[in-house]
């Protein structure tokens, strides 16, 4: 079993509900974070939620080889959950080289330093853009990727390949790296005791923040991007999955890493896609008010509908 677990990115939305659960399940958790899209909000809520104010944090950047190599050589790092990775669409079509850089080197250097202290386990957070507008919906882990149509896309894809290959290499060496890579869905909400949630950094890219800005009046109107999709309603159609069930996957998936060979996959979603609309729709009746929304230009790369086959999760 994994008992060490170093969680990159474990300051942010989803790196934070996942420390939750790591630390309720009785593992032991080290932090790294280099606070590039959050403060330590989520942080502190982690260590109020948990009752626990000795986590580890290492405020570093995981492009620096020597400030990983500096956690692994502190800790026994059994498993790395690693989802520090920039994660805008558009930002990474106008900013390629950064997004490759970051992306791709951090997860280089995991990789590399956890090989060179004798071996681990590694979750990849990937993502369902690596299925782009898929022919056949729901998507199983079979289906073929399409060609990424952003940088950050196709940081995703790339990394998959990295850690299968990483995994195929190092299989017979002194380093043993396992490997999973979950592509996750919409995940969305909040752990209940609204402690730690989605911050983003600025103007949210993603829905649910968006909306919830609006709701509090932070943000005069939301933006729904097009209409004329072929959806039921028009609006695009997601597979929303809760934070703290995805965080659950989580759990399992370092569970089932250990009995792994070869790169295993698994989609984390619902099964079941919801409209832009429908999504806001729930989120007034839950809130009791209105929320100011305007039909606004389809946005660039956006696909109509994507929803997942999670039986594969689900029965695993
Ligand atoms: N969306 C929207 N307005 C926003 C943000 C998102 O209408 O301000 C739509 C977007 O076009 C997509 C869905 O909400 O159909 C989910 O977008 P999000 O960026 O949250 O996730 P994505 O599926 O693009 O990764």
């Amino acid at each position: 079993m994994s008992k060490k677990v170093l969680v990159s990115g474990g300051a942010g939305y989803i790196g934070s509900h996942v420390t939750v659960e790591l630390i309720a399940a009785g593992y032991e958790v080290v932090v790294a974070d280099n606070l590039s899209n959050c403060d330590l909000t989520c942080f502190e809520g982690v260590k109020k939620i948990t009752g626990r104010d000795d986590i580890p944090f290492y405020q570093i950047d995981c492009c620096d080889y020597a400030s990983v190599d500096k956690v692994f050589t502190e800790h026994k790092i059994d498993a790395v959950i690693h989802f520090a990775a920039f994660k805008a669409v558009g930002e990474s079509v106008a900013e390629p080289i950064m997004y490759y850089r970051n992306n791709l080197v951090s997860f280089l250097n995991i990789l590399e330093v956890a090989k060179n202290h004798g071996g681990c386990n590694v979750l990849f957070s990937s993502s369902a853009t690596v299925y782009g507008e898929a022919e056949v919906l729901p998507v199983t882990e079979q289906t073929p990727r399409l060609p990424a149509t952003s940088p950050y896309g196709n940081t995703k894809q790339m990394c998959e390949d990295i850690l299968r290959d990483v995994v195929a290499a190092t299989a017979a060496s002194e380093g043993v790296v396992k490997g999973i890579a979950l592509r996750y869905f919409n995940p969305i909400g909040a752990h209940p005791s609204a402690l730690i949630g989605e911050l983003p950094r600025g103007v949210p890219n993603n829905l649910v923040p968006f909306i919830t800005q609006t709701a509090i009046g932070k943000r005069e109107c939301l933006s729904i991007f097009g209409n004329d999709y072929p959806t039921a309603d028009g609006t695009g159609v997601r597979d929303y999955i809760h934070v703290v069930d995805l965080a659950i996957g989580h759990l399992h998936a370092l569970k089932k890493v250990c009995s792994g060979t070869g790169l295993n996959i698994y989609n984390l979603g619902t099964g079941n896609g919801y409209s832009v609309l429908e999504v806001l729709r729930a989120f007034e009746k839950a809130c009791g008010h209105p929320i100011k929304f305007e039909i606004a230009p389809r946005r660039p790369g956006d696909i109509a509908t994507c929803f997942s086959d999670p039986s594969k999760a689900k029965a695993e």
